[in-house]
């Protein structure tokens, strides 16, 4: 340091979250180069094909997109096609099952049979009527700078509406409102994908997780993106190359010396980068690490198994009443019913892999065949992507290779008790006669991804309002260093794929750069 900074700003780490703060630098003129430890950019939002000689392009790790304000979208210019589900969700119970569709009608029966209660959809209706309202005040903020509590609730301007999702513990709400166990803990799973803990967490990081599943894009709709993820972050990454920002792969950050004015960025190949800015898509912990402080937050811990799956066809159901293209082109549900997921927390709290693990899984191929060969097409083939609950990393902190087959035998289980014919009879062999399926535990995805502990949303999701005075009118990106921002997901209205840290993260350097 000391000598003229060569780049007007580094960004660490490529994700998704990284590209949109770079494009929207670059767009306002800053020099940027991004530096992505991997062979290409896009983090936890990619396509790839894990299986020898198959040609299906799967999302690996994320799947579904909701909280991607469209508006930044059309900023970026990223013409990426979302297709919403006309199936929303689908829930067996033994020969039977609630099946969630567009059609209200089949909705009411649907739910009314499987709740044996009559007013279970007319509480359904006005729970989520509530939602949409919260999440049409709120969402429009997260793009804004942070608000103060007080500030947001007098927005939302709904006590009852305040206190089930901001003040109390949701199993409150949940249990005040649904009769079903299986109603219940449908809801209740919003609140856990990501996160490990008990619907009635008195930290309430359920309550975050819940508010940042249903808010997205005012709607809390979760739609398919046509070309799977890797259509995201290909077109993000084009977007930063064509306003002139430099994409470096292959280049890990192994540490950052800054004086708050300047910045020295060393990679692991021995390149230096001198910049005024920096910004850190990685997470929290890891840029502490980075600027060689101790880290202060808790460590992170991610606690979801992911499987990827190619079928020849779609499995069998025992529920004769729905076709499996119905159940599978929505969000299909097992295990969730509320006492059943309190269960599995409870065996994964103690150290057990859940006897049923609760899960979704959804196929994108039905919504969306473009991410198959021609040759897949013809044959029927379809995906699956699988997303089960409450694994946290420390059930696999032993025997790894053990934990996850006890993991995958269990999910698979869990997944059979739904169908008349085995999933692992479905699956479609690859070049080397191997079915298609593969697993990451949470240790896997830290391998591959650096989110520490596989924590999907680099940390526990954090309130969309200020926690101190200090921060508001702040972005929610700032770091003890002025020339330090966090833009990836552990930034205050991180997590999820949503571009929002890195438009945050680009507005506080922007507005910086006015200043100075
Ligand atoms: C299995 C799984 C399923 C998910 N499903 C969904 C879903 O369906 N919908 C949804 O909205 N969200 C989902 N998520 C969450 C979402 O994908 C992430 O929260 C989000 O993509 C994080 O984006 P990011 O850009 O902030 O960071 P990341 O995607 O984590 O990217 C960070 C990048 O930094 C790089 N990096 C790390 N350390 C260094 C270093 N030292 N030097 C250089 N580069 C470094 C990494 O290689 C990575 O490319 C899922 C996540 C996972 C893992």
């Amino acid at each position: 340091m000391g000598k003229r900074a060569e780049l007007d700003a580094v960004v660490v780490g490529g994700g998704h979250n990284g590209l949109v703060a770079a494009a929207l630098l670059a767009r306002a003129g800053l020099s940027v180069t991004v530096l992505e430890r991997r062979d290409r950019v896009g983090g936890a939002v990619a396509s790839s094909s894990p299986f020898p000689g198959v040609g299906a392009r799967l999302s690996r790790y994320s799947y579904l997109l909701s909280l991607f304000p469209a508006p930044l979208l059309q900023a970026l210019g990223v013409s990426l096609e979302l297709r919403p589900r006309r199936i929303a969700a689908y829930v067996p119970d033994g020969d039977g099952g609630l099946l969630l569709s567009d059609d209200e009608d089949r909705a009411r029966l649907s739910m009314t049979a499987i709740a044996g209660d009559p007013n279970e959809f007319e509480a359904w209706q006005s729970f989520h009527r509530m939602l949409r309202e919260v999440a049409r005040r709120v969402f429009p903020t997260l793009t804004e700078p942070l608000r103060s509590r007080a500030e947001l609730r007098a927005l939302i301007g709904d006590e009852a509406a305040w206190r089930a999702l901001f003040d109390e513990p949701l199993s409150a709400v949940i249990e005040r409102t649904f009769s079903s166990d299986l109603i219940r803990g449908v809801v209740l799973t919003d609140a856990l994908i990501g996160m490990f803990a008990a619907a009635d967490d008195p930290e309430l990081r359920q309550n975050r997780c819940f508010l940042y599943h249903v808010i997205g894009n005012g709607t809390g709709r979760w739609d398919v993106p046509v070309g799977g993820m890797g259509a995201l972050s290909d077109a993000l990454a084009a977007c930063c190359r064509g306003a002139g920002a430099q994409l470096k792969t292959g280049t890990e950050v192994v540490s950052i010396e800054t004086d708050g004015g300047a910045a020295e960025v060393h990679c692991a190949d021995g390149q230096r980068l001198s910049a005024r800015r920096v910004l850190a898509c990685v997470a929290p912990v890891v840029l502490s690490r980075l600027l060689g402080e101790p880290a202060t937050d808790p460590a992170p811990e991610g606690s979801q198994l992911k499987l990827n799956m190619v079928l020849t066809r779609l499995p069998k159901l025992r529920d004769p009443a729905v076709s499996p293209a119905d159940a599978f082109a929505g969000t299909f549900r097992v295990g969730e019913g509320y006492a059943a997921i309190q269960r599995a927390f409870d065996e994964a709290s103690a150290g057990v892999i859940p006897t049923v693990p609760p899960f979704e899984v959804y196929c994108h191929s039905l919504t969306d065949a473009t991410i198959l060969s021609a040759e897949l097409r013809a044959a029927g083939a379809q995906t699956l992507s699988l997303f089960a609950m409450h694994m946290p990393a420390r059930l696999f902190a032993g025997d790894a290779a053990s934990a996850k087959q006890d993991a995958v035998a269990a999910t698979l289980r869990s997944m059979n008790s739904a169908l008349a014919e085995r999933i692992e009879d479905c699956l479609w062999l690859d070049e080397d006669g191997s079915p298609c399926i593969e697993a990451l535990t949470p240790p896997e995805i830290e391998d591959e991804l650096g989110m520490p502990g596989g924590h999907i949303f680099h940390r526990d999701l954090t309130w969309p309002y200020a926690e101190s005075d200090e921060e508001v009118g702040q972005w929610g990106v700032e770091t003890d260093y002025p020339n330090v921002w966090i833009c990836g997901a552990g930034a205050r209205r991180g997590g999820a794929v949503s571009g929002i840290p890195g438009h945050n993260a680009a507005r506080a350097v922007l507005e910086a750069e006015a200043r100075s």
